[in-house]
């Protein structure tokens, strides 16, 4: 049976994280679904899900391997794309956790002072402007 499905599977494309992602997104439709009464939401996500199904094995089992390796490629960018903007707000909420964030007088350079300092002399590492805070 392993070996059927070996042979099977030889020169075809099999799986990435793009369809990993629309597993997961299949997933998701189907848990949801389960709660769903509303006969209409219902039939979307079903077919929803089923067209997801269909995605997944045409590109398993697709021959087309520089297709399906651009089209994972693409969807890669974009995942990183919302990777890194995710990370950013969570590095900015982390920093204004313990940190101030001033905004320079004179040239409007956004400066980071630790929190509970008191009162300090801040220099702005851009245009040399001091100014005092409270941190
Ligand atoms: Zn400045």
């Amino acid at each position: 049976m392993k070996e059927k499905f070996a042979k099977f599977m030889a020169g075809r494309y099999g799986t990435d994280r793009l369809n990993q992602f629309m597993l997961i997104v299949l997933l998701v439709c189907a848990v949801i679904n389960m709660f769903i009464r509303n006969g209409y939401v219902s039939i979307l996500l079903t077919s929803w899900e089923i067209l997801l199904i269909v995605f997944i094995y045409i590109r398993m089992f697709s021959r087309n391997i520089t297709k399906r390796y651009a089209e994972n490629q693409k969807y890669l960018t974009v995942e990183n794309k919302v990777r890194h903007f995710f990370g950013q707000k969570k590095y900015i909420q982390q920093q204004r956790k313990d940190h101030h964030i001033y905004t320079c007088p004179n040239c409007k350079q956004k400066i980071r002072i630790p929190k509970g300092k008191g009162k300090v002399s801040v220099r702005c590492p851009k245009c040399g402007t001091e100014f005092v805070k409270n941190s």
